[in-house]
Parts: structure tokens; C-alpha cells; sequence
């Protein structure tokens, strides 16, 4: 591809700040257009009423393999927007019978920590930890439990909460080859790889407010409410972005990153490939102010929640492909939620204090392999437009990391 001299970024979402902040690092100048009143899509904090103070739309847990976002954050300014704990640790509580455990992989490859029982989870034996191992053989059409036994306590202790969090996808449907990359990039790396990262204060303070004031210090335009309604098009080329306030010519030399959803760009570019099947996240938020010294997150099993995490001003409840409780009234979820938070950071049989639901109907696509195979790369067949989003081939599910390297990808063929 030539490189272009301006390039429009439709959609401030992580994708489309990727993009414009790998853009204007390469001297090209940059518009972001931004349908909504802010930016982040589905990485944001805002202020709920209800608890009196600010939350993110949901937890989110970056881990430190995770190459693009730490050069995201790095291109920013902003990594020391994230924290977490020195090493890689994930503090766990069986709701069955009470046991409680830390499944903490040593920093380099050679994973010695296996030798040592008190890092490994209880009740699993180390021949079974080898299951992982036929992941990485996985085919396009295997799904997870195709090649992990769901009868084992290594996959009701590991392998399940683990594939759920990361596809956002039931594991009897979820890609086995999506998360065999992403424990190929993680636990293959070594727990160096693998230390937890959480934000310090909230997702868009660590995530999106440094780079709106990387782009200002660039001189780009960071636009919002201007929804992209339609795009001209001349033959290979776009000639002009429709707004509802307003139309944007496109000169020569000019070029377009479309970082929306998928179901939006695919009204947008009729005929592309787009997933359109979706995940959703369940998560629940109670104004408590919880221990400074216990864990910042524990995952849950055989409960209704699956992690919850430990925030400045709330405990958060996370329950991944959450599809099952989208039509269940929030005053139902929250006390089953609360009984789970309760025993996962010992608050006895404290009353419910203020909470907030917040359900995200199409958190994620579903990670299938019928999903995957319907995910476009980012050149188009359009010469001055390219793709962005975490649903865009990037070999990995829809995470932080995927979104980032796509807007970065994106920017890179603009770039020439
Ligand atoms: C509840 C929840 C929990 C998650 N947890 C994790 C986690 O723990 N770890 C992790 O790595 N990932 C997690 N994710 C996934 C992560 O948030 C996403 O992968 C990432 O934010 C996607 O960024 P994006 O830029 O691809 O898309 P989006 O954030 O969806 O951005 C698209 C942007 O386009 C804008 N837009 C849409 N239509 C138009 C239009 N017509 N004109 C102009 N603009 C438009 C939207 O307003 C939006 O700002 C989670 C997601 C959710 C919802």
C-alpha cells in the first residue's frame, strides 16, 4: 500500500486509538470520529449514581505477555497507569468445599514451578497438567473440550475458568486454536509473561485518556458524536465519509482506519466477512471498601461468579458468556452475586450494600470456530481502507491485545 498523508479513524474504541497513535507517531496526521459522547467503546469508566463513584463498563485483566497493549501503553506514557502483584499469581476459592489456593507459575519457560506442589492447584496431578500440551495440536474446527477432558479437576480448577475468561465463549463451543495462541503467548512464555495487570485507578484513566492527550499533544482531532452513517465510493477507492452532521470529502492521499463493530461495518461495506455472533458479559459492582491487604482479584469456582476484583471503591463480580442471566432482573442476580463476593474475600454474611448490574449483551463475538472463520483481514478491497477491531483476523479472541494489534496493523499498511 502507498502511504497516506491524513488518514480518518472511524471509531475511538482501543482499535481505533491503536491506530491513531501509531499513525501520528509516523508523522501522518490524523481525524478520529467518534459516534458516541466519549471515547474507549467498550473499555471505558464512567460515573454510576447509584454506588456514588465511578466504575468501569467492565473488569478488565491484562496480563504482562501481552506485547501489543504493553506497547500501546508505552507509546502513551501510561504504564504505570496498570498495577499488579510482582509475579504471576492467581489467588482462587473452590465454593464446593471451601479450599482455597494460588496457582503461581515461575517466571521463566522451563516450568519448574510444576515441581513444587504447594504452586500447583490442589487435587491435580502433574501428568494431567501435560493435557495442555494437545491444545497447541488443535485444528480449525476443534473446540476446546474436543481435546480437554470438561470431566477432570484440572479442567473444573484451570482449563474451564481460563477458557471462559479468555474466549468469553463456553468452552464445548470455543476455538481450541484461539486459546491454544493465547497460552501459547502466556503460560508458553513463562509467568514472566503471565503477571496480572489491572488499572490502577480506572480503564479509561489507564487505557484512553493518555492517548486522547498523546493525540492533542500531536495535533489530531478527536471528534465525538459524529456517527458514521454511510460511505461513497468510486470504484477501489472511497471518496466520502457521510456523517449525520455533516460530509467528510476524501482527497487523494487520504485514507480511512474503520474501527466500529462488526455489525456495523458490515451495513457500512455490504459483502464484507464479519462475525455475527456474540458473547455476553455479565458484571456486578457493591460499594464496598474491601481489605487493602487481600488479594486484587480471585477466581471463583462452582459459583455464580467467577472472579471478582478488588477496586478502590467497590468489589466488581465478572461472569464470563453470561448469555444464560441476560433476561434475569438485576435484583435476582445481585444477591446470588453478593453471597459469592462474600466468601471470596471472607466478608462473613455482611448485608448487601449499594450495588449496579451491568450487562453487556455483545460483550465479544462468540470465539467458534465458525466465528473465526468468518473474520476479515484488515485490507479491504477498497485501496484507501482498511479494518480495524478486536473481531478482525488478529489470531486472537476478542481482547485489549487483539485490538491493539489490529489498529496497530492497520496503521502499519497505511503507513507504507
Ligand atoms: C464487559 C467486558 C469485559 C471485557 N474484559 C476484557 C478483559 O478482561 N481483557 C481483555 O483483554 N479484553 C476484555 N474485553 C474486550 C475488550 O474490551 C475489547 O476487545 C476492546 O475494547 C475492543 O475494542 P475495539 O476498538 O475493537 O471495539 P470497540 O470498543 O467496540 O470500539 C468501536 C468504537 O466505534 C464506535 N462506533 C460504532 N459505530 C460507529 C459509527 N457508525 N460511527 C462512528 N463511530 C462508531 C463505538 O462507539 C466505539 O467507540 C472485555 C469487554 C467487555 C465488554
Amino acid at each position: 500500500m502507498t502511504r497516506f498523508r491524513h488518514v480518518h479513524i472511524v471509531g475511538a474504541g482501543l482499535a481505533g486509538l491503536a491506530a491513531a497513535v501509531r499513525l501520528t507517531e509516523a508523522g501522518i496526521s490524523v481525524a478520529v470520529h467518534e459516534a458516541a459522547p466519549q471515547a474507549g467503546g467498550r473499555c471505558r469508566s464512567y460515573f454510576d449514581a447509584t454506588l456514588g463513584c465511578r466504575i468501569d463498563n467492565g473488569n478488565h485483566l491484562l496480563v504482562t505477555g501481552n506485547t501489543a497493549a504493553m506497547a500501546y501503553l508505552d507509546a502513551i506514557d501510561a504504564r504505570g497507569a496498570l498495577l499488579g502483584p510482582d509475579d504471576a499469581r492467581y489467588a482462587f476459592l473452590d465454593l464446593g468445599n471451601g479450599e482455597r489456593w494460588t496457582f503461581r507459575p515461575n517466571a521463566g519457560r522451563v516450568p519448574w514451578w510444576l515441581l513444587q506442589p504447594s504452586r500447583r492447584i490442589p487435587g491435580v496431578r502433574l501428568r494431567d497438567y501435560g493435557q495442555g500440551a494437545r491444545l497447541m495440536r488443535a485444528d480449525a474446527d476443534d473446540v476446546v473440550t474436543d481435546l480437554l477432558p470438561p470431566d477432570t479437576t484440572i479442567y473444573r480448577r484451570l482449563w474451564l475458568p481460563l477458557a471462559n475468561a479468555a474466549l468469553n465463549t463456553e468452552p464445548q463451543h470455543g476455538s481450541a486454536v484461539l486459546l491454544a495462541r493465547v497460552l501459547r503467548e502466556t503460560f508458553g512464555a513463562g509467568g514472566g509473561a503471565c503477571r496480572p495487570l489491572v488499572p490502577r485507578e480506572g480503564l479509561s484513566e489507564s487505557l484512553i485518556d493518555p492517548a486522547l492527550a498523546m493525540l492533542a499533544r500531536r495535533g489530531a482531532s478527536v471528534r465525538f458524536g459524529r456517527l458514521l452513517r454511510a460511505l461513497d465510493m468510486s470504484g477501489d477507492t472511497i471518496t466520502a465519509l457521510r456523517f449525520e452532521d455533516g460530509d467528510e470529502a476524501v482527497a487523494d492521499g487520504q485514507a480511512i482506519v474503520l474501527a466500529v463493530p462488526p455489525a456495523v461495518a458490515s451495513r457500512l461495506l455490504p459483502g464484507i466477512d464479519a462475525p455475527d455472533d456474540f458473547r455476553s458479559i455479565l458484571n456486578a459492582h457493591f460499594g464496598v471498601h474491601p481489605p487493602q491487604d487481600s488479594p486484587l482479584f480471585v477466581g471463583l469456582i462452582g459459583g455464580t461468579a467467577e472472579w471478582v476484583f478488588r477496586k478502590r471503591e467497590v468489589l466488581s463480580v465478572t461472569v464470563s458468556a453470561a448469555d444464560r442471566f441476560m433476561d434475569t432482573p438485576a435484583a435476582e442476580l445481585a444477591p446470588l452475586l453478593w453471597r459469592d463476593v462474600c466468601r471470596a474475600y471472607d466478608l462473613g454474611d455482611r448485608d448487601m450494600p449499594r450495588w449496579q448490574i451491568v450487562k453487556e449483551r455483545r460483550a465479544t463475538f462468540a470465539a467458534t470456530p465458525e466465528q473465526q472463520r468468518k473474520r476479515p483481514l484488515p485490507r479491504t478491497k477498497w485501496r484507501n481502507l482498511v479494518l480495524g477491531g478486536d473481531w478482525t483476523d488478529t489470531g486472537l479472541p476478542a481482547t485489549i491485545e487483539g485490538a491493539v494489534r489490529s489498529g496497530f496493523a492497520a496503521a502499519d499498511l497505511l503507513a507504507g
